[in-house]
């Protein structure tokens, strides 16, 4: 499998200038991937932080976070249409696990080609940029940017949702008083309540209030946990299974077409989202500070189950 398509500093100037807009229906809405990448970079080492500058182009001003909606942004593009599938897995409906195996493909059956595979791509891509031998092959830049937009569509647990409803897209419902889908719920309508309830509609401060949890909060024993990883082809396989098993047990749970979902949903799932954008915050941190500090995080035993 060879991802590898150019990226040219005018298409993100481009794009970020709003110039074209793409409504994002299938990842974190921009709030969720913009807070993970922070996290993630909060959390850097010199030499990852360095080298992630030197990827980045200089409009952003060495902030990634600008750029971790980029491949939601250009999906639909004809030159990156083949990184459509690679934003989540669909798992067979019910099941409620995830197997490498079984479900890593797109609609038409391509092995590797869901958000597992993604990653386990694009790290194996940035491994190549830390002993000064870059493969010419591939953009680092926009391996960078999709690797991590991915570490934040893998944890968002309806990414990892059932094959027959598209994770939830075709689950209409409302949010309150608005229509939305189940999906959405969990993309971005969750955080935008939050931040309007709780946060005086500022993202800032509830992104300050999730690395509050992780420094001397609720999770910061959690952290080394969190960080485990003796290889990415097991890593990405966890990541996934957590998010299935929230997606069962809290996205699913007690929701069908027509609902009118509202405050007992949003205060029981709102800690899971936190959550989940605090993960993978940490794990992209880990996997950009292995990749760039040259650990490797190959596994040459382990196959996908
Ligand atoms: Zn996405």
């Amino acid at each position: 499998m060879l991802f590898l398509r150019g990226i040219s500093a005018y298409f993100v100037a481009f794009l970020v200038c709003g110039v074209v807009y793409e409504p994002c229906v299938l990842a974190w809405s921009k709030e969720g991937h913009a807070m993970t990448c922070k996290i993630a970079q909060d959390l850097l080492e010199p030499e990852a932080q360095h080298s992630v500058q030197m990827l980045l182009p200089d409009y952003v001003k060495g902030d990634l976070s600008a750029l971790c909606v980029w491949p939601d942004q250009v999906r639909h593009w004809y030159r990156y249409r083949w990184t459509s599938p690679l934003h989540f897995i669909d798992t067979p409906d019910r099941a409620c696990n995830f197997k490498y195996q079984r479900d890593c493909h797109d609609p038409k059956g391509v092995k590797d080609m869901c958000v597992a595979g993604a990653i386990r791509n694009f790290t194996d891509q940035l491994s190549h940029y830390h002993h000064g031998t870059s493969d010419r092959r591939y953009n680092m830049t926009e391996a960078l940017l999709f690797l991590s937009h991915f570490m934040g569509d893998i944890h968002q647990p309806m990414h990892v949702g059932f094959t027959s409803d598209e994770g939830g897209n075709t689950v209409d419902l409302r949010w309150f008083r608005h229509k939305s889908n189940l999906h959405h719920v969990w993309d971005r309508e969750i955080i935008l309540t939050a931040a309007a309830d709780y946060y005086g509609k500022d993202i800032n401060l509830l992104q300050q209030d999730i690395q509050g949890n992780l420094t001397d909060g609720i999770w910061s024993s959690d952290l080394a946990s969190w960080r485990e990883c003796s290889g990415i082809s097991s890593c990405v396989n966890k990541y996934a299974a957590e998010s299935i098993d929230l997606a069962c047990k809290w996205g699913y749970k007690d929701v069908e077409s027509g609902d009118t979902l509202s405050d007992d949903y949003f205060n029981s799932r709102l800690p899971i989202v936190m959550k989940r954008i605090a993960q993978g915050g940490v794990r992209l941190a880990m996997v950009l500070n292995r990749v760039f500090g040259g650990h490797s995080l190959h596994e040459d035993s382990v196959v996908p189950i």
